[in-house]
């Protein structure tokens, strides 16, 4: 048994930053109430390890960020990730809470190219996740912004100065799909991919798997993390016979591995390095002994 830790995997930038942040407002802010608006990043250990420093996570997922703010009434609030709107910028200062913002900058770079577009007279065609935050704060910037999720969206209206870009963590072969299909209706139609380099350079990794013989690969990553959840869709569209994901090594059993000839391993960006590292090494373990033996569950993130 082989075992490919694939490269690069794991944290991006934008999720570093956004720890980061939120962890020293705990120290900027001993004495107040800090509430994160959602999952700082999509990983409930993040979360989890967050709330050990007294910083709280408030999320539904059937619920929007305005709807989510009315639950935060004093203190500090963090936006996550995964970018915020104006106008829920604006309720938390009416609020008058301390708001602290950890929206990734390339997450903003997209947010302002398509404010300029729609200053300009453009209709904009964003193709991203229904409900997932990042889509919602963009959708937030006019009525003339639309969601395009699968090719049948496109029926739904016509406009002539057209301009389509994406959500950061989508997946380099579905948006290509559905901007082939926008030009095939709108020739004239200008488009920016604005899949961030993290999210393209782990998912091109995992796209080069197939010429390696891969057998198995594992996605460590959050269900709701949708950069995880690509890799996922990747290593099947790139061939790979068997994939899974998982939380933690806890997860995965000697059964779903021990038949496997070479197995790849990845993670998604907002996945802490620890629980990746704690599969990759038993894997390595099993490949060399073969005796299944999983780590203690209590583990350090932050
Ligand atoms: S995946 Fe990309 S957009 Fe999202 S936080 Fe990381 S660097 Fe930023």
């Amino acid at each position: 048994m082989e075992i490919i830790p694939v490269i690069p995997r794991g944290y991006c930038k934008g999720v570093v930053r956004a720890i980061e942040i939120a962890k020293n407002c705990a120290k900027d802010y001993p004495n107040q109430k800090i509430t994160v608006l959602g999952m700082i990043v999509h990983n409930q250990h993040v979360v989890d390890a967050l709330k050990q420093l007294n910083i709280h996570t408030i999320e539904n997922k059937k619920k929007t960020r305005m709807e989510l703010l009315d639950e935060i009434n004093e203190g500090v609030v963090i936006f996550t990730a995964h970018g915020i709107s104006e106008q829920v910028k604006q309720k938390a200062r009416e609020k008058g809470l301390i708001c602290v913002d950890a929206s990734c900058t390339d997450v903003i770079e997209t947010q302002k190219l398509v404010q300029e577009k729609i200053k300009a007279g453009y209709t904009v065609l964003y193709i991203g996740k229904k409900n997932h935050p990042e889509a919602e704060a963009v959708l937030s910037i006019s009525n003339h912004v639309h969601l395009i999720t699968c090719k049948e969206d496109l029926n739904s209206f016509s406009a002539s100065k057209l301009f389509v870009t994406n959500q950061t963590t989508m997946s380099l072969l579905e948006i290509e799909t559905l901007i082939e299909a926008i030009v095939d209706k709108w020739p004239q139609a200008e488009i920016a991919r604005e899949i961030c380099n993290a999210t393209s350079i782990r998912q091109k990794a995992v796209l080069q798997l197939k010429d390696k013989q891969i057998d198995l690969l594992i996605v460590v990553g959050d269900p709701s993390s949708n950069n995880s959840t690509k890799l996922k869709v990747l290593g099947t569209q790139s061939g790979i016979q068997h994939v899974l994901m998982i939380e933690t090594v806890h997860d995965l059993s000697e059964d779903q591995i021990a038949s496997h000839k070479k197995i790849a391993v990845t993670s998604g960006a907002s996945t802490p390095t620890i629980l990746t590292n704690q599969v990759i090494e038993t894997l390595n373990h099993y490949a060399q002994t073969k005796e299944w033996i999983l780590p203690d569950k209590s583990f350090q993130i932050l």
